[in-house]
């Protein structure tokens, strides 16, 4: 075995060989993203895990995305209370009637952002200058749960009306849209540049 197999098998531990949680890791895990819709996916997502495992949110992700409509931003934001009993009766989701409110709640916020910042990308991007941050982590025990980052988002975000972006949260999710980049050293889906 070479150094960066090593590294990488290391590095996605937590996929705990799930071939959906592996192509995560591989494909989408600290890799920028900058489309308005999937940055509110994803922040639905991240918020759909709280006191749950990531793995749950992937494994039910292809049905959670449907009932969501792929988190259309406009669509979701005109969900109902009829809508809510739809998708709390759908079993291939996580039904918790405050996570699904929160998702809708979230998807009205976006679109306040929207017009106040052109995107909800200019947004999210702007905490940090538009620059990546890379983290040289040996140890996936390295890897903090939250920071100084995190917290001045969640701050904003609570501050904006957002639901279910705590710090803990929101670090998941720079990592998930590629703000944060928390790949081991050596793993070779490490970006080391700071540029999008
Ligand atoms: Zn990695």
């Amino acid at each position: 075995m070479n150094t960066n197999h090593d590294a990488h098998q290391k590095c996605l531990s937590w996929a705990k060989s799930n071939p959906l949680m592996i192509r995560y890791h591989d494909e989408r895990w600290c890799v920028p993203c900058f489309d308005d819709d999937e940055l509110f996916a994803m922040l639905s997502l991240e918020g759909m895990q709280a006191g749950l495992s990531w793995e749950i949110v992937i494994n039910k992700e292809a049905s959670i995305r449907a009932a969501f409509l792929d988190f259309d931003i406009e669509k979701v934001a005109k969900f109902d209370e009829a809508k809510v009993v739809e998708i709390l009766q759908n079993t291939g989701v996580i039904r918790s009637r405050a996570k699904i409110n929160a998702v809708i709640n979230n998807a009205k916020m976006v679109l306040k952002i929207k017009a106040e910042f052109g995107s909800f990308s200019a947004y999210i991007w702007g905490f940090t200058g538009r620059k990546r941050v890379v983290h040289e982590l040996r140890d996936l025990a390295e890897m903090p749960a939250q920071n100084e980052l995190s917290r001045a988002v969640s701050k904003d975000m609570k501050k904006r009306g957002f639901k279910f972006v705590g710090p803990v949260i929101i670090y998941s999710y720079l990592q998930g849209v590629g703000v944060i980049d928390d790949h081991l050293v050596g793993c070779p889906h490490k970006n080391y540049s700071e540029q999008i």
